[in-house]
């Protein structure tokens, strides 16, 4: 844990400004680095202009489905080539 906490002393600032502006993290678990399929999802899911993102694992409890389904979707939608997954 220390360790960890060092490196992150040690980071560059502009990687923290690029965080700021682009990563979302789960409102659930609070899971950061949301990929951009797992950002996509929940707009595409949930709603376009959602403010709260979710990981798979939370995404699939809350909406009662497995995570597979979630995969299954994501595959869908990028092979319709759906612009929130770009
Ligand atoms: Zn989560």
């Amino acid at each position: 844990m220390e360790k960890i906490c060092r490196r992150l002393a040690l980071d560059p600032t502009p990687k923290k400004v690029f965080n700021r502006m682009n990563e979302k993290s789960c409102y659930i678990c609070g899971k950061k680095k949301l990929s951009k399929d797992e950002v996509g999802i929940t707009r595409k899911l949930i709603d376009k202009n959602t403010k709260y993102f979710y990981c798979y694992n939370c995404l699939a409890e809350y909406l009662e489905v497995d995570i597979d389904f979630l995969l299954i979707k994501v595959k869908e939608f990028k092979e319709e080539g759906c612009t929130l997954f770009k």
